[in-house]
């Protein structure tokens, strides 16, 4: 993937989290209180879940060292 602001080609990577899916919140939102539930306003990105693996939840994102940015896909 390419960035968007400065075109050159971004590093893969991931975003870990342990017990929730990797999600983005909009201000003012709580994470929920459960263990493997988004909040209910949580934006969800794309999470591959492993239990034995990693221990959680995984996301993969772009990240561009020059404009210190990431990048991930929500769920469609
Ligand atoms: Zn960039």
């Amino acid at each position: 993937m390419n960035c968007p602001y400065c075109s050159k080609e971004m590093a893969r990577g991931y975003i870990h989290n342990s017990k929730q899916p990797v999600q983005w919140m909009p201000n003012g939102t709580k994470p929920s209180m459960f263990a493997f539930s988004p909040a209910d306003n949580g934006i969800i990105i794309s999470n591959k879940f492993s239990l034995f693996k990693m221990g959680g939840y995984i996301a993969e994102a772009y990240y561009c060292d020059a404009c210190h940015i990431v990048i991930a896909k929500i769920e469609s």
